[in-house]
């Protein structure tokens, strides 16, 4: 998982550049990276850790130009190090041209050794990397022309930000798989993974770039061509479940009412009688809202998420965590002693998380744990940049709802089904797909069965 930004046509291209990697931040913590162009003269900074960590004001005021692209990363392919940090950037015949990708190619592998083969030499692990050489290799002069060519050739999914020397070019998959939106900012156009970027910096939303379009900004304004024919929608379903933030619009729907008619129907599916509600912070608490709405129980905040926690911190060590020392999160004694609980969470992946919090509340009282999952069991890995690993590390991939339960600690665990959550972003779309023929998902993670082929070589390194 990624976060790109893209702003063209504005003096303050970095500041606002960096400002919008703030607000992208949940999408990748491992690094953070902007490059801007002044007339044709590339400037850059990248480093690892957190945007406040890689930036400081003088590193911004010496990203001089107008136009700029930045990228947060969440290393899903390529190990975590400055190399394979983003944007990259190379020259070639074709000029100057600066590159940041969310998401992942499928068949990366494959055309590396072929490249390799042919005497490429990568300076990167990262996938993204094959993309450049693609490009360099295509031979136009016209940095368009290249782009368009080298996408014929990766597979996978990509929200991909091409900076050259005077164009910015935006480009999603022909599935659509990870979300990219445009936006405009007085004069300048901006291209963001998510739209609460363009909240961010006061931006107004103008739509989503569609499945398998180019995006084409200089300064003649915004043009738009396709890069491949038969576009299939196939929005990632878990950007809407767990990743994405509840204040961003995606394909038109806000992932907070998204995750909220999760929780209700959720409470359809799996109601159970109970005292409080609570969701584990952050990501499910739009779901537990949902729940307790649909159920008539209070919502309360059992539990509490220490905000100041990067991913770079420390892990307690067994002694510490057999001790009890709860760094990360809390539960409220006073909200659950005494009661019968239900715990709302958006996922569960390794079946680590839900068994510690489970115990947790049972230590601050809890009589009764109820688990409740706003969405269906993982059962299948994600090739397409979701870091939920191998099929043998997924508990649901081997163990059956009740080996799960039990795994846990639960009193009683209930998933969302899939018919449920398909039908929640079919009820919630109505209208909406028919003016944009927007109505497909990729739901690979639940079902096993993706948008795009996969090619042997790269599943093994897709799944480390
Ligand atoms: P588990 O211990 O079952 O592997 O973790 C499940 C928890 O991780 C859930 O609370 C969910 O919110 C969160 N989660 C789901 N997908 C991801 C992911 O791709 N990355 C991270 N860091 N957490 C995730
Ligand atoms: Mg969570």
């Amino acid at each position: 998982m990624c976060g790109v930004f893209g702003i063209y046509n504005n003096s303050k291209a970095a500041q606002l550049t960096y400002y919008a990697l703030y607000a992208l931040q949940h999408r990748g913590q491992e690094s953070a990276g902007i490059i801007s162009s002044n007339e044709g003269k590339f400037h850059h900074h990248k480093g690892l850790g957190l945007v406040a960590d890689v930036f400081k004001e003088e590193q911004i005021a010496s990203l001089e130009g107008k136009a700029a692209i930045g990228h947060v990363r969440y290393s899903t392919t390529g190990a975590n190090s400055l190399q394979n940090a983003q944007p990259l950037f190379f020259k070639y015949q074709g000029g100057n041209l600066a590159l940041a990708h969310n998401g992942n190619l499928v068949n990366a592998h494959q055309l590396r050794s072929h490249l390799e083969r042919q005497g490429s030499i990568f300076q990167t692990t990262s996938d993204t990397e094959v993309a450049a050489h693609l490009i360099a290799r295509a031979g136009y002069e016209n940095s368009e022309q290249s782009v368009k060519e080298s996408l014929g050739m990766i597979k996978g999914s990509y929200a991909m930000l091409f900076l050259a020397d005077n164009k910015l070019i935006a480009v999603r998959d022909p599935n659509g798989i990870r979300p990219l939106s445009l936006g405009k900012l007085n004069g300048s156009f901006v291209v963001s993974s998510e739209t609460c970027a363009f909240d961010t910096i006061g931006a107004t939303f103008l739509r989503d770039v569609e499945p398998g379009e180019m995006i084409i900004i200089d300064q003649d304004g915004i043009r738009s061509e396709r890069v491949s024919s038969y576009p299939t929608q196939a929005t990632c379903v878990f950007e809407y479940i767990y990743f994405a933030r509840p204040d961003s619009d995606i394909e038109g729907l806000n992932v907070h009412t998204v995750r909220k008619q999760l929780g209700k129907r959720l409470a359809q599916e799996a109601p159970i009688e109970a005292d409080v509600v609570t969701g584990v912070p952050d990501s499910s608490i739009s779901a537990a809202i949902g729940y307790a709405e649909e159920a008539n129980i209070p919502y309360e905040l059992g539990l509490i998420k220490n905000r100041y926690i990067g991913r770079t911190f420390i892990q307690p060590s067994q002694e510490l965590r057999e001790r009890g020392v709860r760094l990360k999160l809390n539960a409220v004694r006073k909200v659950v002693a005494g009661k019968r609980v239900v715990m709302i969470d958006d996922s569960i992946v390794r079946g680590t998380t839900s068994g510690r919090i489970v115990s947790m509340l049972r230590e601050a009282g809890a009589t009764e744990v109820h688990v409740r999952i706003s969405s269906p069991p993982v059962t299948h890995p994600c090739y397409y940049g979701i870091d939920t690993s191998a099929k043998e590390e997924l508990i649901a991939s081997s163990k059956s709802i009740e080996e799960i339960r039990e795994h846990i600690g639960a009193d009683t665990l209930a998933y969302l089904s899939t018919e449920g959550m398909l039908d929640t972003f079919k009820d919630r779309l109505g209208a909406i797909s028919e003016a944009t023929q927007c109505c497909g998902y990729c739901e690979g993670c639940f079902s096993g069965s993706y948008p795009t082929e996969i090619i042997e070589q790269d599943k093994h390194s897709l799944e480390r």
